[in-house]
């Protein structure tokens, strides 16, 4: 008979996984994480292009607050993680996916397995993929950004509590639309290898070799502002494109390549969940839900919103 899961994790983004590695240290047993994307990692996403690579989601890792905890620990012994000149702000030093990666080693992952439904109606919990797999389950986290996960929860049969749930329906993100350049030249960015700008069209650049995770020179990163991302988000990347040429003109001048783009539907939290860092949002099953948008919108609230979902599954057990 196939071994049921007591947990399945949808997602395998930083929260997904820490909730997996919590659990796993406390002695739960068949944990499965489950991905639609090729690879883990979610919004920690590292592209190779022209023999370079490019971090097209996360950019940099402040680490306040996290640095006791075993896992980060390993992630710097073993340079998975590296410190920048600013004291307190850390990036992988093979890019973003090999924080995922390293993570996961001992994980159970299935790839590609995208989570359309729960059907809880047989007296037993099954999972229904989009890839025709059907999976039975004990407990499910749901670590997809909230508005994906919102979307498995209406397509499926399963009772949760109606008034968390209207709470996190108010939830958002903004997109975001990336370029990733290759320029004959080096530019000069105000710190060590990014740039912030709170106004135009992009708000960060930053330089993927300066950052040591690109061997070839002159890979930059650059991320389009909410506005502009908004208003052109359902656009071909060719209009994008021609539509910033001026604005890139003026930065590399006129010396580059647009090497591929990238789309986040789900970039960062408009807003966030205000009263916990994760929730149960199951009646009678647990049906979890964790993710950035609990907390901060970043990498370190991502964590602590795993591992705060997984807490509240391992009191439910007892
Ligand atoms: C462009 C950009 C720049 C950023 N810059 C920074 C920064 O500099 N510093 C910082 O701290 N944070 C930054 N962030 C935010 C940071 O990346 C996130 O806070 C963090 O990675 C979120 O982790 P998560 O686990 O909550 O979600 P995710 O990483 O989004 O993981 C969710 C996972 O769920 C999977 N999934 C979704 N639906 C399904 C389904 N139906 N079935 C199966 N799997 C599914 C997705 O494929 C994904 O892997 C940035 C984000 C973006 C996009």
């Amino acid at each position: 008979m196939a071994m049921v899961n007591s947990v399945s994790i949808i997602g395998c983004g930083i929260s997904g996984i820490f909730a997996a590695l919590e659990l796993k240290k406390h002695g739960v047993r068949n944990i499965q994480l489950f991905d639609k994307s090729r690879g883990v990692g979610g919004r920690l996403a590292t592209r190779r292009s022209n023999e370079g690579k490019f971090d097209h989601g996360i950019q940099c890792i402040e680490l306040d607050g996290l640095l006791n905890l075993p896992e980060i620990k390993d992630l710097i012994n073993n340079n998975i993680l590296i410190e920048t000149q600013k004291t307190g702000l850390f990036v992988g030093y093979e890019g973003m996916t090999s924080v995922a990666k390293f993570l996961t080693k001992d994980l159970n992952v299935s790839k590609e397995f995208k989570l359309t439904s729960i059907d809880n109606s047989e007296g037993s919990m099954f999972l229904n993929f989009e890839n025709g797999q059907r999976i039975t389950t004990n407990s499910v986290i749901l670590s997809s950004p909230i508005n994906q996960s919102i979307e498995i929860i209406t397509k499926s049969n399963v009772n949760i509590n109606p008034a968390k749930f209207t709470e996190i329906k108010r939830l958002e993100y903004f997109p975001a639309i990336i370029i990733m350049v290759e320029s004959e030249n080096a530019i000069n960015l105000d710190n060590e290898f990014i740039q912030n700008s709170s106004s135009g069209t992009f708000t960060t650049i930053t330089d993927n070799f300066k950052k040591r995770i690109s061997k070839k020179e002159n890979f930059y990163t650059l991320i389009c502002s909410e506005n502009f991302s908004a208003k052109n988000f359902e656009k071909e990347y060719q209009d994008i494109n021609s539509s910033l040429k001026k604005e890139l003109d003026t930065i590399f001048g006129n010396k580059y390549k647009i090497l591929s783009n990238h789309k986040w539907r789900y970039s960062t939290p408009k807003n966030f969940y205000p009263n916990d860092d994760s929730i149960n949002i199951g009646e009678n099953v647990f049906l979890g839900m964790c993710g950035d948008i609990f907390t901060n919108g970043r990498f370190d609230g991502a964590i602590k919103s795993g591992i705060s979902i997984a807490s509240k599954f391992l009191e439910n057990e007892i």
